[in-house]
């Protein structure tokens, strides 16, 4: 299917709905962003898990902040928190089955969100990964390769 990631924003952000309005969300498109050639039940089953965890592992009232923008044929998209963060080496590791880091303050979880994620993504040919921010907290960011719809040019006819 072609999935539109403003749509499939959106539909994510409803499904978690009542968690979402205990912190300031913000989503930032890029305009005309090209539609992804992608499972878009999947795509938003990623989209609620990364954002699931940015609410999980950040405080109340603070800030999220989801993106989507184009670069070098492909969709980026990332989302932002200001929690507890991810440590420098377990930033590779966190996409790991059943893989979870001790938390001071006990968050229940199966350790699967991520994996998850990783597995949606990578299906569609793109990448995932987690990054620490400059200040605190984390960004979970992937991408998608746009894929064109094959336009058979007019013959050139002399
Ligand atoms: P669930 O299967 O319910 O999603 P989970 O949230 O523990 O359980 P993952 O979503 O796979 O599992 O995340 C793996 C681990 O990575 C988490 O347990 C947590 O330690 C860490 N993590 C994931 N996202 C974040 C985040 N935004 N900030 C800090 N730590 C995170
Ligand atoms: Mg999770």
């Amino acid at each position: 299917d072609w999935c539109d990631i403003e749509d499939i924003i959106g539909t994510s952000l409803n499904r978690l709905r009542e968690t979402t309005k205990r912190y300031a969300l913000t989503v930032n498109v890029a305009p005309a962003l090209p539609m992804l050639k992608a499972d878009c039940v999947l795509l938003e089953q990623v989209l609620i898990n990364i954002i699931d965890n940015a609410m999980k592992y950040s405080p109340h009232d603070s800030e999220i902040l989801i993106r989507a923008e184009p670069k070098d044929g492909t969709v980026v998209i990332s989302v932002s928190d200001n929690g507890v963060g991810i440590p420098e080496e377990d930033l590779s590791k966190v996409f790991d089955k059943f893989y979870r880091i001790q938390q001071p303050k006990h968050v229940s979880g199966t350790g699967l969100g991520l994996s998850i994620c990783k597995g949606i993504i990578e299906a569609h040919g793109g990448l995932i990964w987690a990054e620490r921010r400059p200040s605190r907290g984390t960004t979970i960011r992937f991408q998608v390769p746009v894929v064109e719809e094959v336009v058979i040019p007019e013959r050139m006819v002399k």
